[in-house]
């Protein structure tokens, strides 16, 4: 690829969203390093010690089951407390200026919400790790009360439905949410600015949608500190890092925030 679109100033993406009509982030884990909470890919990454059980192996045995709830405990230890960082907080003001209508999640950590942009406008692929829900019925869960039952029971819960319980997150092996695939898809191809942020783009099928806002003719940006299998296709390659290079974003995009508007950090 041309070396010309491999880029560190920030500003040139502000110039981008200057010109467009809709902007459709997508993020990864990368936007939450910042924030102390782990990549997934990275190679000290906490996902190592304690790596995700799939959903075939949850749904076989009560001991996979009990060993699941040990694991994400332990990384919600890690980064109990995080709050948004700099690349949530431009992404909500981008929102709040009417560019970005919805954004798209690989993340399930819940920052973009608290960041300040409405769950409804959260388009999360892979789930959200901040509850858990029956598999069953669908049932909210809360994983305070989780918790304490595996410690009084030593047992992993069930629903009053009698259905398992588990992190309303989407597992290895465990089928996509439909509806957020269709409004992903949707929201894909009305955007004409489709912006990357922090994802390795390794995992499908979350990873075939910049390739199809691409297809449609909207400009693809990634901003990564590394390569990803995508490069070759974008518009612009923003290398460094996600914070540094979002945070002046709406500065220079002419999407500055009205003075009521409530700053999200
Ligand atoms: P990934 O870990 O595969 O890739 C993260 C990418 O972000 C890497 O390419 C890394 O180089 C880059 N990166 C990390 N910090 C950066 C920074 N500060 N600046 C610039 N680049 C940075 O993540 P993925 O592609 O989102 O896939 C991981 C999967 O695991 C997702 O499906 C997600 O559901 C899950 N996951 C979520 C979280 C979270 O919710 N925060 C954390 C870990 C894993």
């Amino acid at each position: 690829m041309a070396a010309g679109r491999i880029q560190t100033d920030g500003r040139l993406l502000a110039d981008m969203v200057a010109q467009s009509a809709e902007v459709l982030a997508f993020t990864g884990a990368g936007i939450s390093t910042e924030c102390g909470v782990p990549d997934f890919r990275s190679p000290d990454s906490a996902w190592k010690r304690h790596p995700p059980i799939p959903f075939d192996a949850f749904l076989a045995s009560q001991d996979a089951r009990l060993e699941a709830w040990r694991r994400k405990f332990a990384m919600d230890d890690l980064y109990a407390g995080a709050q948004p960082g700099r690349g949530h907080a431009a992404l909500a003001r981008l929102h709040a200026a009417g560019k970005m209508p919805a954004l798209i999640t690989q993340n399930i950590d819940g920052l973009h919400q608290r960041s300040g942009i409405a769950d409804a406008n959260v388009i999360e692929l892979h789930g959200n790790g901040t509850y858990a829900h029956c598999l069953d019925c669908g049932g909210r869960h809360e994983l305070q009360t989780v918790r304490a039952g595996i410690g009084a029971t030593g047992a992993p819960p069930s629903c009053a439905c009698g259905g398992m319980v588990k992190s309303a997150t989407v597992s290895f092996g465990q089928p996509m949410p439909r509806a957020a695939m269709l409004r992903a898809r949707s929201a894909t191809l009305s955007c004409d600015l489709f912006i990357v942020i922090g994802s390795s783009l390794l995992v499908q099928p979350a990873a075939s949608f910049p390739l199809l806002a691409k297809e449609n003719g909207a400009r693809l940006v990634l901003v990564n500190r590394e390569a990803t299998p995508l490069d070759a296709a974008a518009d612009l390659i923003l290398r460094g890092d996600i914070g540094d290079l979002l945070d002046p974003l709406w500065r220079h995009s002419g999407s500055r925030p009205q003075a009521s508007e409530k700053t999200p950090l």
